[in-house]
């Protein structure tokens, strides 16, 4: 079976491994002449993934087509699916989770929990609801298309704050007081079965809004664990999607659970799985689209993942300051993702941490922090 995925960045890279395992014929397409999967994929097509001729062309010689990026042309998977080529996830969930208003107007729809949201098409138009009362201080603005990493993202707490914000095709959403940010992954075949992983936790700096690290499984009481996780199954049944979903949710102080937003995909909040889980998101994926069993998601070991950046003031070919003083900590995983050119905070790799207990992965953390950074040659 001919399975082809739309992107070759590092999550692309991610679902190789797994692939070769499983000896599956997989092909990715992507424009980047030198990414993450470009080094070592043998099918590697170069092309646009957003546009329409390079993905039909790509799509043609496959069987089955999948994602590891939700900005893609989905005007051309949804032809190629009508001349038969199966598309997991189905196009209209992909088109549907683009857009970050029409995702909240579905849990609205479907009666799974988010905050209150309005949509707007300008700047004029919020002053108006400010004005009428119909939207207070402080709230929350987000684009709705093309935002990631907090990009796209803004807390409007007073009139001054309107002078940043965006100023066309946006949402508002109260302002959510949170007590932790999760995340809950899941994977559902073509036969509708879904299977769930434990949610993770991630942790963010106590100012300064940058995500410092996530522990898996998320420090939370277990009747927290099963709501989260039966929530997270109700909203893969929702969308009916086939292969991976994860959902980002708020826990609140009085201990509600709210949907933020999902990825149709494998996700930053899943890397961890590779070594703490019995079978990781990526395989999970890929047994979706090859019509093989479901594996097990069971959590076998307490993780906690941080992200490689790159240095500040380091712009060139990456070099990786350290890294011998901390391979040599039991339990640490270190994934670069074959990125060429390290700049500022570049996403370059990731470390999964995996021990007994929290104090001991923090401890690991905070040594790796002080010791090892990625800089330029
Ligand atoms: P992105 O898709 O760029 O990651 P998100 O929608 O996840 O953007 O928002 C980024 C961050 O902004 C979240 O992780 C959360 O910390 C904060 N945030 C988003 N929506 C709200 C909200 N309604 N209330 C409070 N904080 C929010």
């Amino acid at each position: 079976m001919k399975i082809g995925i739309l992107g070759g960045g590092q999550l692309g890279k991610m679902l190789y491994a797994p692939a070769n395992k499983l000896d599956i014929d997989i092909r990715f397409m992507d424009s980047m002449t030198e990414g993450p999967v470009s080094k070592i994929a043998t099918n590697y097509t170069i092309g646009d993934i957003t546009n329409y001729d390079d993905v039909m062309a790509f799509g043609a010689d496959c069987e089955v087509l999948s994602i590891e990026i939700e900005k893609v042309n989905c005007e051309a998977l949804k032809e190629l699916e009508l001349q038969g080529t199966i598309v997991y996830p189905q196009p209209q969930i992909i088109e549907l989770i683009q857009d970050k208003g029409l995702q909240k107007d579905f849990y609205q729809q479907q009666g799974l929990p988010t905050s209150d949201f309005k949509f707007f098409d300008s700047l004029t138009e919020l002053e108006g609801s400010i004005e009428s009362g119909a939207i207070q201080y402080p709230f929350v603005q987000k684009m709705r298309k093309d935002g990631y990493d907090g990009r796209g993202v803004q807390i409007i707490r007073s009139e001054s704050d309107l002078a940043q914000a965006f100023s066309s095709n946006f949402i508002t959403e109260d302002l959510v007081s949170i007590d932790k940010e999760i995340g809950v992954i899941t994977c559902r075949d073509a036969k509708g079965q879904v299977v769930v992983y434990d949610p993770v936790e991630m942790v963010f700096h106590a100012d300064a809004n940058i995500l410092l690290y996530q522990l898996g499984p998320a420090d939370i009481n277990q009747e927290v664990v099963d709501r989260a996780k039966d929530l997270a199954i109700k909203t893969a049944e929702a969308y009916g999607i086939v292969g991976l979903l994860a959902i980002e949710m708020f826990l609140t102080p009085s201990g509600q659970l709210l949907i933020n937003e999902v990825a149709p995909r494998p996700h930053n909040s899943g890397h961890h799985s590779i070594e703490a889980t019995m079978c990781s998101q990526y395989e999970n994926h890929l047994r979706t689209l090859a019509n093989l069993p479901l594996g097990d998601t069971k959590t076998l070991t307490s993780s906690l993942l941080m992200n490689v950046l790159g240095a500040e003031g380091f712009t060139g070919p990456v070099q990786y300051e350290g890294i011998d003083k901390i391979l040599t900590i039991p339990g640490v995983n270190v994934h670069l993702y074959g990125k060429t050119t390290t700049k500022p905070f570049r996403k370059m790799g990731h470390i999964n941490i995996i021990g007994e207990s929290k104090d001991e992965l923090i401890a690991h953390y905070q040594y790796i922090t002080d010791n090892f950074r990625v800089i330029s040659k």
